[in-house]
């Protein structure tokens, strides 16, 4: 972990998840009960945020908590938000992403077993198509965003 303030920020207590240290970057967001597939694991909680402010923050942050709702607002989990800001992208996810009125909610898409770190294929994030992943995952595509050709 490179910012050091990240672990200092208050995080909202999320029940069934907790953020520690995860091996794929940074902090990452773990299960801390089992969840079987399909159940609702959390809603992203944060600061509701236009995509021009989104944008803006992204130029002074490494590392972006933050989750797109639809084409103009995005969640910004690093402000008030729970454990599920720190939900780590994997080309080979455990869960997926619902956007029920405004909000974001994350569901399993298999069984979850406790203290398996939550993960998500991002598929279209704040970060630049060139961004590498480095998820581990045997069928990693090579970068966060799913390239369309
Ligand atoms: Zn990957």
């Amino acid at each position: 972990m490179r910012d050091g303030r990240e672990t200092m920020r208050k995080i909202e207590a999320t029940e069934g998840l907790e953020a520690r240290q995860s091996k794929i970057d940074g902090t990452g967001c773990f299960a801390t009960v089992p969840f079987r597939k399909r159940r609702k694991i959390a809603e992203l909680t944060g600061e509701r945020v236009s995509r021009v402010e989104a944008a803006r923050r992204m130029r002074s942050k490494e590392r972006l908590h933050i989750c797109a709702i639809d084409s103009y607002w995005g969640i910004d989990g690093s402000v008030g938000g729970n454990a599920a800001q720190f939900i780590n992208h994997s080309c080979q996810p455990n869960s997926f992403v619902r956007i029920m009125h405004g909000r974001i909610i994350f569901f399993a898409l298999r069984d979850i077993k406790a203290g398996e770190e939550i993960t998500l294929d991002y598929i279209e994030s704040y970060h630049s198509n060139e961004k590498r992943c480095d998820c581990g995952a045997a069928k990693c595509r090579g970068t966060i965003n799913l390239i369309k050709k």
